[in-house]
């Protein structure tokens, strides 16, 4: 259920239209715009503080490594289960208006691509695929499942009713110690979840792919990110430089405030399905 807009919140979302009407806008989304769909935040204002594993912290420690693969078999299938919200339904049709040069997220939960969303830069990666970091290849979660299924018979029963699962898939389940991690099915190396851990970079095709999205935009709109890392702040501070309105709505501080033209503090989803009737066309550029 969407909430109803105050007024003063609606002038202020006015004037976000007037910021950026006309222009072709890129996107850029974060946790916030998940929380309706049932995916709690690392970092909004009521969100459980919770320390995600470095990528260093993965590769380099076997225990906390099983202990993630443990956790991370309970949370995906809440992650599968999440449907989209007004927010990414608003930012779907958006695209389908022509108003959009593209769409970034951050989130890996993939509920733009299941809003319809289709320029979609999955910046941090996504829930359902698994990458061998000794040859590469990359599995769907789902058969990473079977065999996870197969080598720890009874473990999903047990632990099933995990309370609070985070945006990456990280389920509170303590009872870890004799989980079987699965190798490799190709050549028994270390399978990771496909996506970007805190200490990780975003691999530079993907970077490359996502200014483009920026350089060609007119605006920058932020919805439901603290830009707490660097992986979405650079992209705020490049339109910043370049002289592009930037407007970022979120409830509380980000990082990227000192770069906004406006930072609206509303509800993402209200915020996106309010812009997503009201924005004009956008004018062709001559
Ligand atoms: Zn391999």
């Amino acid at each position: 259920m969407l909430a109803v807009l105050a007024p003063e919140e609606r002038a202020r979302l006015d004037d976000a239209v007037a910021v950026l009407g006309g222009l072709p806008l890129a996107v850029l989304t974060g946790a916030g715009l998940s929380t309706d769909s049932g995916i709690p935040d690392y970092r909004g204002p009521q969100s459980v503080k919770r320390n995600p594993m470095t990528y260093q912290q993965f590769v380099g420690d076997e225990s906390l490594r099983r202990r993630y693969w443990a956790r991370n078999h309970v949370g995906w299938r809440h992650l599968r289960r999440a449907d989209p919200n007004a927010g990414h339904a608003a930012v779907a049709r958006m695209e389908e208006r022509g108003l959009l040069t593209g769409l970034i997220t951050q989130n890996v939960d993939k509920l733009h691509s299941s809003a319809g969303s289709s320029n979609v830069i999955d910046l941090h990666g996504t829930f359902d695929r698994v990458i061998c970091l000794q040859c590469a290849s990359v599995f769907p979660r789902s058969r990473v499942a079977e065999i996870l299924e197969e080598l720890n018979p009874g473990y999903l029963e047990r632990e099933s009713d995990a309370g609070d699962v985070a945006p990456d898939a990280d389920a509170d389940v303590d009872d870890t110690g004799d989980f079987s991690m699965a190798p490799c099915p190709v050549c028994g190396g270390m399978l990771k979840p496909d996506f970007v851990y805190f200490g990780e970079n975003v691999p530079k095709d993907r970077v490359a792919a996502a200014y483009a999205l920026v350089d060609t935009a007119g605006a920058l709109l932020v919805a439901g990110s603290s830009l707490t890392v660097m992986s979405g702040l650079r992209f705020v501070r490049g339109a910043f430089k370049q002289g592009k309105p930037v407007v970022i709505i979120n409830r509380g501080w980000t990082r990227g405030d000192e770069f906004a033209t406006l930072k609206i503090e509303v509800g993402v989803s209200e915020a996106l399905t309010y812009l997503a009737e009201r924005l004009p066309d956008v004018q062709p550029s001559r």
